[in-house]
């Protein structure tokens, strides 16, 4: 007889899926934990869309696809909305993507309306469809943040779906994107009942929203750090969610993100121009030298080389790390970012790379490949987040051998421990969130690096901790298993 685990079936229900799509940490998050779910004997399928780009990355990625016979189909907004089912298996998780007009746009939209958020709602709606159209049904549909969140609105409050009696996890990576919007024609087009809009389901000043809908919705939440489960049922940087999550805090558990370890592996990692290992970190130094060739800076300097990947947005701190420029110019280190983001940010930290060339280099935009090359290339990761729900950069740069500077806030109080506690240590942390608050950790590690003996130990302590998602995904096999009984 199959064991209960084993005929457990979940629908992953995403928009983002690395490494086809992706934005941020949802994306890699997408990507990874199916794999490590199915391991553990969970029956997961993903289903996201096609947005363009996505197929002609899947070919590339050697996969093969076969398109299904029947299509899949939604009513939506006064009209059917159809979609072709494309389907690979990813590392042998079964993804169907969702191929449409309604895909054809932009991934997210910088302005958020009832059209514009359209192709959200009939993602959430085809993906309820889809056991028909592949003849599989799940017992849970798990939703990842507001893109996917009017699934579970559906099932509580849609005039059709609610009568189909499905369970739904909501994930929250981020709450502060929360899918807000104005109600009209939404309401009416939505097929939702009129009722479902007050303020203690999705209305919200006015608007609709559909991040605390779905928290509101569904049949358990989860998120990404055990820390920010906790901050969130306080912290401002829910855009006001915090009371909603308070209230519904029984249903609520944090677990913390895992790392596709194999992806992210000094040792086999292809985009890097040598490797290293715990055992032989000799390759680290042909990747600094190479990194900072690249930055236009001495390849001699034995000075350490402070690094960043991340969205230049107001959650990363980033306008303390711009604030900061003449004093990190003066610990003599050298600064590298690779990011892109809000206009003022970016000027920012174009201002700080004119005012010290000598110290400072920023590339400007989106780039894989150049990513890994400074996490195996720096010695010091600088993430002074002003909230950070999980948090995977930290994670990466410590595979690398690349010690972690981080605010002590959600997923990184988790993840980095302060070198100078009683028992030491993988990273140097700060609470004061602010220019000295900052500088105080990253002096300390400047300071450190120098200590050849200790710095090493550092960093092995980074390399060494365990970063799969083994132990994470068994909590979320919990999670569905609880929503079984
Ligand atoms: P968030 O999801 O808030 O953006 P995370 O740290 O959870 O932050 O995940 C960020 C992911 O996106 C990491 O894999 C990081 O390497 C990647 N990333 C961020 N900015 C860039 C960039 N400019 N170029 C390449 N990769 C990036």
């Amino acid at each position: 007889m199959a064991s209960k685990s084993s005929s457990l079936r979940v629908l992953f229900v995403t928009t983002e899926l690395a490494p086809f799509s992706k934005v941020g940490g949802l994306g890699d998050v997408a990507g990874s934990l199916p794999k490590a779910l199915r391991q553990a004997g969970v029956d997961v399928r993903v289903v996201t869309p096609a947005w363009p780009g996505v197929l002609e990355r899947a070919e590339a990625a050697g996969l093969k696809t076969t398109t299904a016979r029947s299509k899949v189909y939604a009513a939506y907004d006064w009209r059917i909305h159809s979609a072709n089912i494309i389907k690979a298996d990813v590392d042998k998780v079964p993804t169907y993507f969702l191929k449409a007009e309604d895909y054809s746009g932009d991934m997210y939209p910088s302005q958020l309306n009832f059209w514009t958020a359209s192709p959200f709602a009939v993602f959430c709606m085809q993906a309820l469809e889809l056991k028909d159209a592949i003849d599989w049904e799940p017992d849970i549909y798990h939703c990842h943040d507001w893109t996917s969140a009017f699934l579970p609105c559906a099932l509580a409050w849609h005039r059709h779906y609610r009568q189909t009696g499905g369970k739904s996890i909501m994930t929250l990576h981020n709450v502060a994107y929360q899918g807000v919007f104005e109600p009209s024609p939404f309401l009416d087009a939505s097929g939702l009942e009129p009722w479902s809009f007050n303020s203690s389901t999705m209305e919200y000043y006015g608007q609709v929203n559909l991040l605390k809908g779905g928290i509101v919705a569904a049949t358990a939440v989860s998120t990404v750090s055990p820390t920010y489960a906790n901050e969130i049922q306080t912290y401002e940087s829910t855009r006001e969610l915090s009371g909603i999550l308070y209230q519904q805090r029984s249903k609520l558990r944090g677990i913390i993100n895992g790392l596709d370890t194999k992806f992210w592996d000094p040792v086999g990692d292809k985009s890097i121009p040598a490797n290293f290992s715990v055992k032989d970190l000799k390759g680290k130094a042909a990747c600094k030298k190479e990194l900072l060739k690249r930055a236009g800076f001495d390849t001699e300097s034995d000075a350490p080389v402070i690094v960043c990947v991340s969205r230049l947005v107001e959650q990363k701190g980033f306008d303390m790390v711009f604030n900061a420029a003449k004093q990190i110019a003066e610990t003599g280190a050298k600064l590298i970012v690779l990011g892109s983001g809000q206009d003022w940010i970016e000027n920012g930290m174009l201002q700080a790379q004119s005012s010290y060339p000598q110290s400072i280099k920023l590339f400007k935009g989106y780039d894989e490949p150049l990513s890994h090359l400074l996490y195996a290339g720096g010695d010091i990761f600088l993430m002074p987040s002003v909230f950070e729900p999980c948090g995977l950069s930290q994670m990466i740069s410590m595979r690398y051998g690349t010690v972690p500077v981080v605010r002590e806030v959600g997923g990184l109080r988790d993840t980095v421990f302060d070198v100078d506690r009683p028992e030491g240590g993988n990273g140097f942390t700060f609470l004061t969130c602010d220019v000295d608050g900052m500088m105080w950790a990253l002096r300390r590690a400047v300071e450190r690096y120098y200590d050849k003996e200790a710095w090493k130990k550092i960093m092995l302590e980074g390399m060494r901790e365990d970063f799969t998602w083994d132990k994470s995904a068994g909590l979320y096999k919990e999670m569905y298993e609880d929503l079984m009984q």
